[in-house]
């Protein structure tokens, strides 16, 4: 059984009557588990890795996680936008 974040309970709990999807995003195809709380009884879904297990990252690491990305967001776009000056500069 896997514990997946319930919105009414805020916190894990365990899932009854499980179901596992593909979904295509994106970002490309990411699993899908869906289920209903054991507790409140309350539709949940949540994403997982490929193998099928539920991501439990702690706090800190998505931060980093996320400062990551967005140092690589603005490195892909000053370098763009480099390209775009030198472009300019020749024509
Ligand atoms: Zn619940």
């Amino acid at each position: 059984m896997t514990q997946i974040y319930c919105l009414k309970c805020k916190k894990n709990t365990d899932t009854k009557g499980e179901e596992k999807f593909e979904v295509e995003t994106k970002s490309g195809k990411r699993h899908q588990i869906t289920g209903l709380c054991s507790v409140c009884d309350r539709k949940k879904a949540s994403f997982v890795n490929n193998k099928w297990r539920y991501n439990n990252k702690s706090a800190e690491t998505i931060k980093a996680d996320r400062e990551k990305k967005e140092i690589a967001k603005y490195n892909k776009t000053v370098k763009r936008l480099g390209k775009k000056a030198i472009k300019q500069k020749i024509e």
